[in-house]
């Protein structure tokens, strides 16, 4: 078992590791990998000790990481593993309260949900009882925004939610401006459902109507471009409302026949069919190298070999699954999508001495997801051989290529506490600071963090002094330090010192051969401007990416990474 950090000892202890009903810590995080191990190996019939012990190394030397939800209740009674979910929500309350039950017991076992709310008739509408009008979806995602604050996932972490509208809905605008206030329906990440049609409309200067969804009648014609500089003015100042692409996402869908994908999970990696879940999981690519010859070097054979455990581990575990609910257990046994991804992808680039700024950096991107892919095509494929194709495989795109056991195979996730337990970057994100202090989100408390890969190469080049780490403690990045050289400032370059255009083409690559989507924010510095991020979302959108998401530096209250400063 690979040695793990202080932080991710701490937050093993306070949420995965089994306590008793008096809150006594009642496992080592060695019995919890071997407990995940053990389930996860429990449908593998007479192999089932072999693949345990594969498994075990799998996870306990931080190679791959299932989804949180699969750590904390594997092996234990009624575990829930999967991470993401999305629920209906048609035009009446029994749909709207049935959803919203649904949400909190998906919410209570560690799950997150998406919806999106454009069946709902907008605010002011008839309503059977002629004598009221209708609170339109707003009001709806309030009461869904309350419920989630009151039902912690498992009192683990916070419930997440992500909320659509799309885009000629009545109630758009004020959907676009729901979140303007800091602490409204801040459990949802919401976006805009956008078709192609409205970015022509913005691109060409045109009209763009509201439709009500019950009559379907034109009740406002604007200019398309009025309601893009809406979005655009909102998503500068709070980060919301992010973009979902329906149409690109809706060229992918796997099994068209079940149904359009009209919302994703709530980081967005999932675009998915109404009660449909699904498992991530994600590779640790610092773990995936050789260092030969005095330098390091991607090592093919390991990465291979780990896909094809990972994605079998997940396969395992839509079979060992406990299901909230009947119509969930039937979809997601049905397709049996599952989402591989990567987490630690800045670190690799600063072992291989690779600039995120860089050609390399972006070819290197594709050129490894598209061995993923590939590999984990391959993996879906033999299970197939082995224990069948997923039973919609016939109804699916996948009937006129290969046999498959899985619908989808590969999602980016954005890793925000798997990373922590294999102490490596997060996803595809460059290195957010050298040094920065972290808040924790349940409890507020702050620790001061600096990233280990830095203090070795300091190390090695003879710089690292007293001096030096208080300057990096301050800034939280080594630019302005003249002793350092631009190579090796290069291959430190933080977040927000790199610009949007690398942001955007690293998603670019990964998306490319991730059939899910790439969960990714746009960090961006606070100086940014509104015309900057009309640049940014229009971009994402030339680039079917299936998503986007930006955050400006300090436009929101509760910021989980801070920049460090200690004075
Ligand atoms: N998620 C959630 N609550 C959280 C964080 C995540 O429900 O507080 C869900 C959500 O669907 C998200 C997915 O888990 O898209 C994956 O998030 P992440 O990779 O950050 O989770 P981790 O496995 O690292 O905890």
């Amino acid at each position: 078992m690979n040695t793990l950090s202080n932080n991710a000892i701490q937050i093993l202890k306070d949420r995965y590791l089994i306590k008793d009903k008096e809150g006594k810590l009642i496992e080592t995080p060695e019995q919890m990998f071997r407990r995940v191990a053990k389930f996860v190996a429990s449908c593998e019939n007479e192999k089932s000790t072999f693949y345990e012990r594969n498994f075990y190394s799998l996870i306990s030397n931080l190679k791959f990481l299932p989804n949180s939800p699969t750590l904390i209740n594997a092996g234990c009674k009624n575990g829930q593993l999967s991470a993401c979910f999305a629920l209906p929500i048609t035009d009446s309350l029994d749909s709207i309260f049935t959803s919203l039950k649904n949400a909190a017991l998906i919410h209570q076992s560690g799950g997150g949900t998406g919806f999106n709310f454009s069946k709902l008739r907008p605010k002011n509408d008839l309503v059977s009882s002629k004598s009221s009008t209708s609170s339109g979806p707003v009001a709806f995602m309030k009461i869904y925004d309350t419920a989630t604050k009151y039902v912690k996932q498992g009192g683990k972490r916070r419930g997440a939610n992500m909320g659509i509208l799309n885009i000629d809905h009545p109630d758009i605008e004020e959907f676009i401006s729901s979140k303007s206030n800091k602490k409204s329906i801040e459990n949802f990440n919401i976006s805009v459902g956008i078709t192609d049609a409205f970015m022509n409309a913005v691109n060409n200067d045109l009209d763009w109507q509201l439709i009500n969804p019950r009559t379907k009648k034109v009740v406002k014609t604007l200019a398309a471009q009025s309601l893009w500089k809406l979005i655009v003015k909102k998503a500068w100042r709070t980060g919301d409302p992010g973009l979902v692409f329906l149409d690109t996402i809706n060229k992918s869908n796997p099994t068209p026949n079940l149904g359009r994908l009209e919302t994703t999970n709530p980081c967005g990696e999932v675009p998915l069919l109404d009660y449909e879940s699904c498992n991530l999981g994600s590779i640790n690519l610092s773990k995936m190298i050789v260092y030969k010859a005095n330098h390091y070097s991607i090592d093919w054979d390991t990465l291979s070999k780990t896909i094809h455990l990972a994605i079998r581990f997940l396969d395992n575990i839509i079979t060992l699954n406990h299901y909230i609910l009947p119509k969930i257990k039937a979809i997601t046994t049905s397709n049996r999508k599952i989402g591989l991804g990567v987490m630690g992808w800045a670190e690799l680039l600063i072992l291989l001495e690779i600039p995120y700024t860089s050609k390399e950096a972006l070819n290197l991107a594709e050129q490894l997801m598209k061995f993923i892919k590939t590999e984990s095509y391959k993996a879906s494929e033999n299970l197939a051989k082995e224990r069948g194709v997923f039973p919609e495989w016939k109804n699916s795109i996948h009937v006129h290529k290969t046999q498959m056991r899985n619908a989808t195979c590969n999602s980016i996730a954005p890793t925000g506490t798997i990373s922590v337990i294999a102490d490596t970057s997060y996803s595809i994100e460059p290195l957010f600071a050298l040094a920065y202090k972290r808040v924790g989100i349940l409890n507020n408390q702050t620790q001061t963090e600096i990233n280990k890969l830095f203090v070795k190469k300091m190390k090695q080049l003879s710089l690292w002094n007293l001096e030096l780490e208080n300057t990096v403690l301050k800034a939280g990045s080594i630019k302005n330090i003249d002793s350092i050289s631009e190579a090796i400032k290069a291959i430190f370059k933080t977040s927000l010192e790199i610009p949007w255009q690398y942001h955007l083409l690293h998603q670019q690559a990964f998306q490319k051969y991730t059939d899910n989507a790439v969960s990714k924010t746009i960090n961006l510095p606070r100086n940014t401007t509104k015309e900057d991020v009309s640049k940014i979302y229009k971009t994402a959108w030339e680039y079917k990416l299936k998503g986007i998401t930006i955050y400006r530096y300090g436009s929101k209250s509760n910021q989980v990474l801070q920049k460090c400063h200690l004075n």
